[in-house]
């Protein structure tokens, strides 16, 4: 697929002020309120003994206007917003390469952490819809993930570090801001309208952050995203599924990819401490909770088809008996392979007549559309990218070398 190349360039450089006196080096750290939610903002202006409606107002600014400085939040009083530059920014990860390719599809790596840090991948997917064009973004929880999942490449790099909050929204900052900075500053909108977090690592091992970080989506005084737009996937950590029956509201999706314990132990190991009774108990309770309007009416299975492992006709006979008092819509994604992976995708017809036998058991099944490995790439597989990351490390430092030398070469 054809990309067009685009070279970090002054996005990263304005949303990344680094200290350049030894002074400002030695300053004590700035609070970043870039993933506050909006309990968490009130409480820190309350706390510097200002009104806690400040709030709201600076989460617009930051999260419907993209807007980082302090000097441009015009309702706020010169004398706050001095006070906020001295003891706080709005920092985004440092973006490394950015790719927007011709299909709409677009991505970012982020580094996170200090000095070289870690590097990690988020993907916005277009795709027209009856609703309008919908636009999906792929957001990771952490660098790596330490449930090993077999088919996973995340898994294979076993478990680097939570993402924090800013890290979280940050991405998603990021995404909308970029169809923004040539917009004056008060005409600007929210342009990402789906959320899937569905990246690298594990979210609900990251609970707090991953909590807080949905509550900010959700919030109308940030991006006010619909419940039914937000999407948690999990392979199964059964005690924070309970938890977020308490505490939040979005649409839930279980990487279940195998219909019986002794296949699913193999898979999804975390299924040897929740097993699929359990997984599949806490999902009941999950959609129980309230009434018809809220996000709960199903959670989306998902099953990756391995050719061989789990996709004959007699696990969709598996699946049909597991999920029959589970209100589910299942979805089928052909595996992405990556190197050393020690399975194959599923033949088309094998996908085929899996979706076949679940369709006439009268299920919600459909396949995950791949529209060439650039989409492809988007959810589970990113992570795959991200994993041989020093490889592609070097391989970004090129095309940003090559694509800033045509700009030179250009004038
Ligand atoms: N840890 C969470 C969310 C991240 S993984 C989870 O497991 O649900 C997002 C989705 O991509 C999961 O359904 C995961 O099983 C799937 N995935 C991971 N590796 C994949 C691969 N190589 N091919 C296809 N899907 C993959
Ligand atoms: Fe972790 Fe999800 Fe990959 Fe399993 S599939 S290793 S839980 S990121």
């Amino acid at each position: 697929m054809s990309t067009e190349v685009v070279a970090v360039s002054a996005v990263s450089a304005a949303q990344q002020p680094s200290p350049s006196t030894p002074a400002q080096q030695n300053a004590v750290e700035k609070v970043n309120l870039l993933g506050m939610s909006r309990p968490q903002m009130e409480k820190f202006f309350e706390d510097m003994g200002e009104k806690k409606f400040r709030a709201g107002q600076v989460m617009k600014w930051i999260h419907q206007f993209f807007v980082t400085d302090f000097a441009e939040m015009t309702n706020i009083s010169g004398k706050l917003r001095e006070k906020l530059e001295k003891i706080c920014e709005i920092k985004a990860p440092e973006v490394v390469h950015k790719n927007y390719s011709k299909d709409g599809t677009r991505k970012w790596v982020f580094r996170v952490g200090d000095g070289e840090g870690s590097l990690v991948e988020t993907v916005l997917i277009p795709a027209e819809h009856r609703s309008g064009l919908r636009r999906t973004l792929c957001i990771s929880s952490q660098v790596g993930c330490a449930l090993d999942c077999s088919f996973c490449s995340t898994g294979k790099q076993g478990f680097q570090r939570d993402l924090t909050q800013a890290e979280i929204i940050g991405q998603l900052w990021m995404a909308n801001y970029s169809y923004m900075e040539d917009v004056p500053v008060l005409e600007r909108e929210r342009s990402v309208t789906n959320v899937v977090m569905m990246g690298m690592g594990e979210p609900l091992l990251n609970y707090d952050a991953v909590l807080n970080s949905m509550r900010v989506m959700l919030d109308d005084f940030a991006y006010g995203m619909s419940k039914r737009r937000v999407t948690l996937s999990t392979s199964g950590v059964v005690p924070k599924i309970d938890q977020m029956v308490k505490d939040i509201d979005v649409a839930l999706a279980i990487s279940l990819h195998a219909p019986n314990n002794e296949l699913r132990n193999e898979l999804v190991p975390i299924n040897k401490k929740y097993p699929l009774e359990q997984l599949i108990a806490a999902c009941q309770r999950y959609i129980a909770k309230d009434g018809n309007e809220s996000s709960r009416k199903h959670v989306t299975i998902e099953y990756v088809m391995l050719d061989g492992v789990n996709d004959h006709p007699e696990h969709a006979q598996q699946m049909i008996k597991l999920l029959k008092n589970l209100p589910s819509k299942i979805n089928l994604i052909p595996f992405n392979p990556f190197p050393h992976a020690p399975y194959g995708r599923s033949s088309r017809n094998r996908i085929i007549s899996f979706q076949k036998t679940l369709s006439d058991a009268g299920f919600v099944c459909t396949i995950r559309q791949t529209r060439g490995d650039d989409i492809d790439a988007a959810c589970g597989q990113l992570v795959g990218q991200v994993a041989d990351r020093t490889r592609r490390a070097e391989q970004w430092k090129k095309k940003i070398a090559q694509s800033n030398e045509i700009m030179r070469s250009q004038g």
